[in-house]
């Protein structure tokens, strides 16, 4: 559990087009202003095909209520209630400090009151409570901060009650501990919120007051539950909102993520890379597998010698040993010069060989010889030459099916697969797609000396369920197009992204009604509303009449010829049908039945 050592650091500022002060009063709010509901509405959107739901680029989780009821009563029973208190608190102080983050980087440009607002909408979407704003006032330049709101029907409140009933304390931890993450994570200093009302004391609402540590006074006991200064918790880091901004703004040289797969590879690769073991990547085409290779040369001892990458595939057989090798002057007709092979570059460093599957049995038997003996001979050169080498061997195809095969030397696998680190692909690890896509933007929109505005959350919805066959490369290149496709100083929009990938399924999104709503249409499907391109797509000839006809037979056929009930699929009365039947000449086809 992470506490907040000190309030998320990097408010407004991080914004270096808007300089403004951090002030704003409750009573100058318009409604009407960014974000507005139905534009945090927008945010959260369900993709059930792919058992994810979104709040914006967040991961969120629907519970049942009665489970973290369940939960929380576990956790009082288990730790006591100062405990528990301390680790919902924090738990929520999580959630708002990420959603402040959020609100931030989508609406950088906001007016400073419609933000502190956005924070009540959000906590009312999310389904915790129907916060009630009564005022609230702050000026970040003499730190002052105040504010007080009603809590209608928390959902915590309700579980507090149902589960240890009436009592002497207020019971909405989470939420008390999501305010103070969102405020300050916008004000740039802890302000503190405190239940000086809960329905959990037996009050009819929650009553909430938030004010900075210094106008509060003594805030030990406020403190003692955002800190977990428990020794049996994890250790305290930094605010939450500090290591993904870090990682956005980190060059593209370097491999980006936060998925638990990602993590996952990550740590083995952290791993290893001290030792001198070496190291098989897997994983498919695109998946970054020479940005890992270069990661763990950067990570290693050998971080001051030379990387060097060379892909077997895009070698011709007969020109590879000379590449791995090297080759002495006259070994062949045209070899004038003697030169150094990759080995030999790679000294003290690390070899990076991709696609070593496409090394012939010859070249293997080479290789393998330069990895026992730790010496390489020069194509045409009879002296030995000591190396000492890192392989770092990279296959985007199962080896050891290519070893049953009999395309790859047993003994070979067997020493390259010392430590092997298998790469997801992206659609296994889609919480970082807007990670990337975002490292992405930011450095083509450097490249290309143009200003980022950003994906339209259509089309950041659109990539949170697009397969992605061609994994990190091909968001990559789908984002550079877009950025080229789209208006400078406009936002990338679907349009601009997909031209003829097979688009993903539909995503839904909450309309501000609440129910379920398709949130994107694929660019070929804008049409799809038109019955005339809907027939010419099922190569049926609009002519009227014959239109006509055949849904006159189609319903015959539906209702056994029953033509009462034909004529009431068709919306027409039994008469009705007869005679447009018999204005067809179909007249005695149908039994007048019925
Ligand atoms: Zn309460």
């Amino acid at each position: 559990m992470q506490a907040p050592r000190q309030p998320a650091s990097a408010p407004f500022h991080d914004s270096a087009a808007d300089d403004t002060p951090i002030r704003g009063d409750s009573t100058q709010w318009q409604e009407t202003q960014s974000p507005t509901s139905s534009e945090l509405a927008e945010c959260l959107f369900f993709s059930p095909e792919d058992g994810r739901i979104w709040l914006n680029d967040q991961r969120m989780l629907l519970m049942h209520s009665s489970s973290f009821g369940a939960l929380r009563r576990e956790f009082i029973d288990h730790m006591g209630l100062q405990r528990a208190r301390g680790l919902f608190t924090r738990t929520g102080y999580q959630s708002g400090a990420r959603d402040a983050q959020l609100i931030r980087t989508r609406w950088p440009n906001a007016d400073r009151t419609a933000v502190f607002f956005a924070g009540t909408r959000l906590h009312s979407l999310e389904g915790m409570t129907k916060v009630e704003p009564l005022h609230f006032k702050f000026d970040a330049d003499s730190g002052f901060y105040e504010g007080e709101f009603l809590w209608h029907h928390s959902c915590e409140a309700d579980e507090h009650i149902a589960a240890c009933g009436i009592g002497q304390d207020s019971a909405c931890w989470t939420e008390i501990g999501y305010a103070t993450g969102y405020v300050s994570g916008l004000f740039g200093r802890l302000v503190i919120f405190r239940e000086v009302e809960c329905r959990a004391m037996g009050h009819k609402v929650c009553r909430v007051i938030g004010k900075t540590a210094e106008q509060w006074g003594d805030v030990s006991a406020d403190l003692a539950c955002l800190y977990a200064t428990d020794s049996s918790a994890a250790a305290p880091t930094a605010p939450p909102t500090a290591p993904r901004a870090q990682a956005v703004t980190t060059d593209q040289l370097v491999p980006i993520g936060a998925s638990a797969a990602f993590t996952a590879a990550r740590h083995a690769l952290q791993r290893v890379a001290p030792t001198p073991a070496t190291v098989l990547i897997g994983g498919e085409s695109g998946a970054g597998k020479e940005l890992f290779a270069r990661e763990l040369h950067r990570l290693s001892p050998r971080s001051e010698a030379s990387f060097v990458a060379l892909n077997c595939a895009a070698i011709p057989e007969n020109l590879i040993e000379a590449e791995l090798f090297g080759v002495e002057r006259g070994a062949y007709t045209g070899a004038s010069h003697s030169r150094p092979g990759r080995f030999e570059r790679a000294h003290q460093g690390t070899l990076f060989l991709d696609e070593i599957a496409c090394l012939s049995l010859p070249g293997q038997g080479k290789l393998l010889r330069a990895l026992q003996e730790r010496e390489v001979e020069r194509v045409g050169g009879g002296q030995p030459i000591r190396v000492d080498v890192r392989v770092v061997a990279a296959t985007n195809v199962d080896l050891r099916q290519e070893v049953k095969a009999g395309r790859f030397r047993e003994d070979l696998f067997y020493r390259l697969n010392v430590y092997p680190i298998t790469l997801p692909p992206l659609r296994e690890r889609r919480d970082d797609i807007p990670l990337l896509a975002d490292a992405f933007l930011t450095r083509y929109c450097r490249d290309y000396g143009r200003t980022p505005a950003g994906l339209t959350m259509r089309a950041l919805k659109a990539l949170l369920l697009y397969d992605f066959p061609g994994n990190v490369r091909e968001l990559q290149n789908l984002i550079e197009r877009g950025l080229i496709a789209s208006d400078e100083g406009r936002p990338i929009d679907l349009v601009h992204l997909f031209h003829n990938e097979p688009m993903p399924p539909q995503l839904y999104s909450i309309s501000q009604a609440g129910t379920l709503t398709t949130a994107v249409e694929a660019p070929a499907k804008a049409a799809s509303g038109s019955l005339l391109e809907r027939l010419q797509a099922l190569q049926i000839t609009p002519d009227l009449d014959g239109l006509e006809k055949r849904l006159l037979d189609e319903a015959l056929a539906k209702a056994d010829g029953n033509l009462a009930a034909a004529a009431r699929l068709l919306g027409l009365s039994r008469a009705q049908f007869a005679y447009r039947l018999k204005k067809h000449g179909n007249g005695q086809a149908a039994q007048p039945s019925g």
